[in-house]
């Protein structure tokens, strides 16, 4: 999953260009977004492309951030079952902050399950955002 999620990563780096998690995300939003340098100006996710294009329509465009939107919220949720709470900082960085913990069997059982848990549906948002986003 580590290394998934460090490929995830990687992706979002080389299509930005720069270095992620961005230091002006505040985990919900830009914070520099009127002042957002030229290549966030310039980027154009898959969808929005497709909608362009016309090979999707908004609406059914709208319809897969629902679906990305949901799966977040779902991470999220497991994130903040697991501890880690801070909903400012990015999903990626949240996660690597969980999975970095070392395995302990002192750990709950329902500890342990919602980790997989959070592995499985974090695995799955990347999918989701790496099919129609990136
Ligand atoms: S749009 Fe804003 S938060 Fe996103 S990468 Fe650009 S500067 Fe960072």
């Amino acid at each position: 999953m580590k290394t998934l999620m460090a490929k995830g990563i990687k992706k979002i780096r080389q299509i930005n260009g720069f270095t992620q998690p961005c230091p002006a995300f505040d985990g919900k939003m830009c914070r520099v977004y009127a002042l957002r340098p030229r290549h966030c100006r310039d980027f154009v996710c898959r969808l929005l492309e497709g909608v362009q294009s016309g090979a999707i329509t908004m609406k059914a465009a709208l319809g897969k951030v629902r679906l990305a939107s949901r799966q977040a919220e779902t991470v999220r949720e497991l994130m903040r079952k697991l501890g880690q709470t801070d909903e400012t900082s990015a999903l990626s960085c949240r996660l690597g902050e969980i999975m970095e913990r070392p395995y302990d069997p002192m750990d709950s059982v329902q500890y342990n399950r919602e980790r997989r848990r959070l592995m499985f549906q974090s695995q799955k948002l990347m999918q989701i955002l790496d099919r129609y986003f990136l």
